[in-house]
């Protein structure tokens, strides 16, 4: 089934090698969770799929197509959407100018395109403050802002990189139902976190990352009968 392979991705910041022989497989529409610490290699795979860095050896392919080298630009128009750790977002633009900035031109796959409505509708807390510049947002509402702006590229794809972090309870479960229903929608999920339960909630499946390998693959289910593994590589158990 096609989705997105990654094989055997080394990648080095300078001389340092921080990705050794890291392989993924995410169905197409299914949701897959990159558990790690910090500094566990899980931004530089996102950003490694993502063309942001450049692995020296390895392959990645979308729907069987190589995407390993092409740049971000590129990579973007064939259906990939990122969502970075710092959430980006213009403070001087309000809510709806954010998301229109993020508009594209859709890939002839998409067959319902996301409008500024459409994110209003996954987001009704985003409708609420639709004038209100970035600014003056809550790291939840920044969060929710981002995820809308990348979904208005019209991805197939989308790569969160740790996308409750330092976010309330209330605004993790939020995103947590926001997030299952973009799964129900049949987008493919990449997804980086620590945090398990969130993570368990919304993943088909996990694999974690240490030290730039990666240790484990399989379902929760297994993850949770392992108290020992769950113990190694996560901050609990
Ligand atoms: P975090 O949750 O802290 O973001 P992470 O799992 O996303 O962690 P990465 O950001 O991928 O981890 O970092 C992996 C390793 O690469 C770390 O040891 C980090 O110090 C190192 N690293 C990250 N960015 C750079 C860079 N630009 N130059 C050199 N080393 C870097």
């Amino acid at each position: 089934m096609p989705g997105l392979k990654v094989r055997d991705l080394h990648t080095y910041y300078g001389t340092s090698h921080i990705l050794f022989d890291v392989s993924l497989e995410i169905e197409d529409r299914s949701t897959v969770c990159l558990l790690g610490r910090n500094g566990a290699g899980k931004t530089t795979t996102l950003k490694s799929i993502m063309g942001l860095a450049t692995p020296r050896s390895g392959a990645i392919l979308l729907d069987d197509l190589e995407i390993g080298g092409k740049s971000p630009v590129d990579i973007a128009r064939l259906g990939v959407g990122y969502v970075p750790e710092e959430r980006i977002i213009f403070p001087d633009l309000t809510v709806r100018e954010n998301l229109e900035v993020g508009e594209k031109t859709a890939p002839s796959y998409v067959v319902e395109r996301w409008s500024v409505d459409a994110i209003y509708g996954l987001f009704p807390m985003l409708e609420a403050l639709d004038g209100r510049v970035g600014a003056y947002l809550s790291g939840g509402e920044q969060q929710m802002l981002s995820i809308g702006r990348t979904l208005m590229g019209n991805p197939s794809l989308l790569l969160l990189d740790e996308p409750v972090e330092g976010l309330a309870p209330a605004v993790v479960s939020a995103l947590s139902t926001q997030i299952n229903r973009l799964k129900k929608m049949g987008l493919t999920i990449l997804f980086s976190e620590q945090n398990l339960a969130f993570s368990e909630a919304i993943a088909d499946r996990v694999f974690i990352i240490e030290s730039g390998r990666i240790k484990y693959e399989g379902t929760f289910a297994d993850l949770n009968a392992d108290a020992g593994l769950k113990h190694r590589y996560l901050a609990v158990g």
